[in-house]
């Protein structure tokens, strides 16, 4: 990995034992070579194994025999770039604690510079523009560094010895706070000025690391919900920026484990359990026990936070509902002002775009449920080999992936290619990985849906195999993928929607299944949805299509539905007109949390599902009863015992999620007893929800069963493309071939 502070770590440790020779970067990794006694060798050789710098990740250490060089001393030499070769480009990284400590000392030159950065930390990977990972090839490469800089980029026991974005308010980089018209100041002044501004209760763009966001006061109600209605969010929540944690420990209850999130070297967004009735505005997750809190990442957010006026920023992409994130200057007339009056900008530039990242803990572990800063494009290291590939990934929550040598390399979260900005930006971060990675894809796998832009895509490219992969079959393979498992598994994949081999849609999958092939072992039972898209809109339609299916009648709760518009609907199911059959879960979801009145239109992805889960009463085990009719799960009785107890929803939700892990283990059950399978994979949008995922994994285990879940990359459509990648290598690699 480059820009982690190596090379002069090797410098320091080759000086230390009085070796003579050199380190340099290549696309091929780092060469190092050292000459002196044995003893000194050796001893360097276990230091470097023993303690590597705290930013590298050492994949492979290939040590060989050279004859004796001409070297007089120790040096680090100019990088070369190996054509062809693969190189690990490394991911942007939050302040370290040194450059934290120069920032906050009036003493020190880069008090207040928010721009400060060292070897151990600060911007990468959206800054670089090629390979290999030198100044010139960063946006960086515009500032000639200052003496002082200099001095300190070409020591070698400096802290900032060759870090690339090295820069201080002499030479490097600066803010201004501009409003429509103008400038307004510029320096410390923007950085006073914008805190004045959020103070008063004003909206910002702030231009962060990997994009724009907009930012409000978070206890400024008025704030808060000035910035819904001008995003036209209603419900969806927003993310914060706490200023440290014992602030997110005033707002959340964090364990140990997430603590380690929240203050890493990655700091991602990390959902949290939120406490009842803190200081802050009630719009920022409406309905939803839970925020989404991340800490300052970069020196200009510590210096908002400076002050102490606030102690949580709402911080949300600045994109209207699901665009790209903003991230170029000439963006903010046309795509920002309609948001905030003012702009906190920089002139270093964004060369990669990048959301924050989400995380989640369960069981203690890290799970990430939407993969960008501070991630991408670190590769999963899947321990076996694989062909250059290239995997489109899904329609939603797109990522792309490339594979080569053991490595899988996801693009960060690119977001839903309905409109023609973000199918512009995959095909551009397309090309881009191509020529970081050198990746010369001889596959191309896709998702089997015929109308996804990303099928499109990939028909029309030349000189490489093709192969439709079932989104399902992506989902689970995936998950084995990160987990390192090859071999016949038992594939849950409990989603919101997927292309099915009979034209119909799926998401409430049992399979059996390897890497190459699957077998359907069963699924949840069918029911005819009305209007296609419209039904995952508004779930009073999956409630509506559940009734019929089971033959129940209309409960109370799905009154405040227009009657003209149920029976239109109604009409449609019964001509089965404009409907399709779907056995998905996320549908499933939504039907309850419909009868039981939470949420009959869906404003934001999942909301149904989130909400019921939201109120589900803590610590009930008990079920209501489901049925099995040959391969298919049938809910009718589930949900006509949600019906019945809908005047106790927190009851009614926590049995509702008990079922359907009920319904799982049986199912797995089933198959141990037909296949003699033990492990489970558990993928699919549907287990980002971890009261159902707790309990489905607590059954499972019990039944005996060996579970996986997801870690490094998301159960949603975001890690599709990880599975679909590695099913076209198995079928490379397949009989016949
Ligand atoms: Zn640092
Ligand atoms: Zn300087
Ligand atoms: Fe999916």
């Amino acid at each position: 990995m480059q820009g982690v502070g190596f090379r002069p770590w090797v410098h320091a440790l080759a000086n230390r034992f009085s070796l003579k020779g050199h380190v340099l970067n290549s696309t091929l990794g780092v060469e190092i070579e050292i000459e002196g006694p044995t003893a000194s060798v050796n001893a360097f050789l276990a230091e470097f194994r023993a303690h590597p710098p705290q930013l590298a990740q050492l994949d492979d250490i290939i040590d060989e025999e050279l004859p004796p060089g001409t070297a007089s001393s120790f040096s680090i030499r100019p990088s070369r770039a190996e054509t062809g070769e693969f190189v690990l480009v490394p991911p942007d990284t939050a302040t370290c604690p040194d450059c934290l400590a120069d920032l906050t000392n009036p003493a020190n030159r880069r008090f207040g510079y928010p721009f400060t950065n060292c070897t151990n930390c600060g911007p990468r990977y959206s800054i670089i523009c090629d390979i290999p990972y030198d100044r010139p090839h960063t946006t960086m490469a515009g500032f000639a560094m200052c003496p002082a800089c200099l001095a300190e980029y070409e020591n070698p026991s400096d802290r900032r010895f060759h870090a690339q974005p090295n820069a201080c308010d002499v030479c490097g980089p600066w803010v201004e706070l501009r409003d429509h018209a103008r400038t307004l100041a510029a320096k410390a002044g923007a950085l006073t000025a914008a805190r004045e501004l959020l103070t008063a209760g004003h909206i910002l763009a702030i231009k962060g690391l990997g994009g724009f966001h907009l930012a409000c006061n978070a206890a400024d109600h008025a704030a808060v919900q000035r910035l819904r209605d001008r995003k036209h969010r209603s419900r969806k929540p927003f993310a914060l920026m706490a200023a440290s944690l014992e602030a997110v420990d005033r707002f959340c209850e964090v364990t140990a484990a997430e603590r380690a999130m929240l203050s890493g070297i990655r700091r991602p967004i990390v959902i949290l359990p939120a406490h009842p009735d803190v200081d802050l505005s009630p719009a920022i997750a409406p309905r939803v026990n839970s925020f989404g809190v991340m800490l300052p990442y970069t020196p200009l957010h510590h210096l908002l936070f400076a002050g102490g006026q606030f102690s949580a920023l709402v911080m949300t992409s600045a994109n209207v509902s699901e665009e790209p994130i903003a991230f170029r200057d000439e963006e903010v007339p046309k795509r920002l002002h309609p948001l905030a009056g003012h702009t906190l900008t920089h002139n270093r530039t964004i060369h990669t775009r990048l959301d924050d990242s989400v995380v989640r803990a369960f069981e203690d572990r890290e799970r990430v449920l939407r993969r960008a800063r501070g991630y991408a494009p670190r590769p999963i290291d899947v321990r076996r080999p694989l062909a250059p590939i290239l995997a489109c990934g899904a329609e939603l929550k797109n990522t792309l992936c490339l594979t080569r040598d053991h490595y899988a390399v996801l693009s960060p979260h690119i977001g839903d290619l309905e409109n023609l900005e973000t199918v512009e930006l995959w095909q551009e971060t397309l090309a881009h990985m191509r020529r970081f990675f050198r990746v010369d894809p001889m596959a191309v796998a896709y998702d089997s849906h015929p109308n996804y832009a990303t099928t499109r895509l990939a028909l029309a490219m030349e000189r490489v195999e093709k192969f439709a992969v079932q989104h399902h079959h992506a989902h689970i393979v995936s998950c084995m993928a990160e987990n390192r498992i090859t071999g016949k598994v038992i594939g849950v994949a409990m989603d919101g929607t997927g292309y099915g081999t009979d034209g119909k849609i799926w998401g409430g999958e049992f399979f059996v299944c390897d890497e190459a092939n699957f077998q359907r072992f069963a699924h949840i039972r069918n029911v005819p949805l009305a209007g296609g898209d419209m039904a995952i809109r508004q779930p009073w339609r999956s409630a509506m299509a559940w009734l019929a299916a089971a033959g129940l009648p209309l409960p109370a709760t799905l009154e405040t539905v227009p009657a003209a518009h149920r029976s239109v609907v109604n009409t449609m199911l019964r001509r089965q007109v404009n409907t399709v059959d779907t056995s998905s879960c996320g549908r499933l979801f939504d039907a309850a949390s419909s009868l039981l009145g939470l949420c009959q239109v869906s404003t934001y992805e999942g909301q149904a599902a989130i909400e019921l889960e939201a109120i589900a009463a803590p610590g009930n085990s008990d079920a209501y009863p489901f049925d099995f009719a040959g391969a298919t799960l049938d809910f009718s009785e589930t949900l006509r015992h949600v019906i019945a107890d809908r005047h106790n929803p927190a009851l009614a939700s926590a049995r509702f999620h008990n079922s359907i892990a009920a319904a799982i283990a049986e199912s797995c059950a089933r198959i141990w007893q037909a296949e003699g399978l033990t492990r489970v994979c558990l993928s699919g949008g549907v287990f980002q929800n971890f009261t159902l995922l707790r309990r489905t994994v607590a059954l499972l285990r019990e039944g005996g069963f060996a579970v996986y879940l997801h870690a490094q990359v998301p159960p949603n459509d975001g890690g599709l493309s990880l599975g679909q990648a590695v099913v076209a290598n198995a079928r490379l690699a397949g009989p016949g071939r």
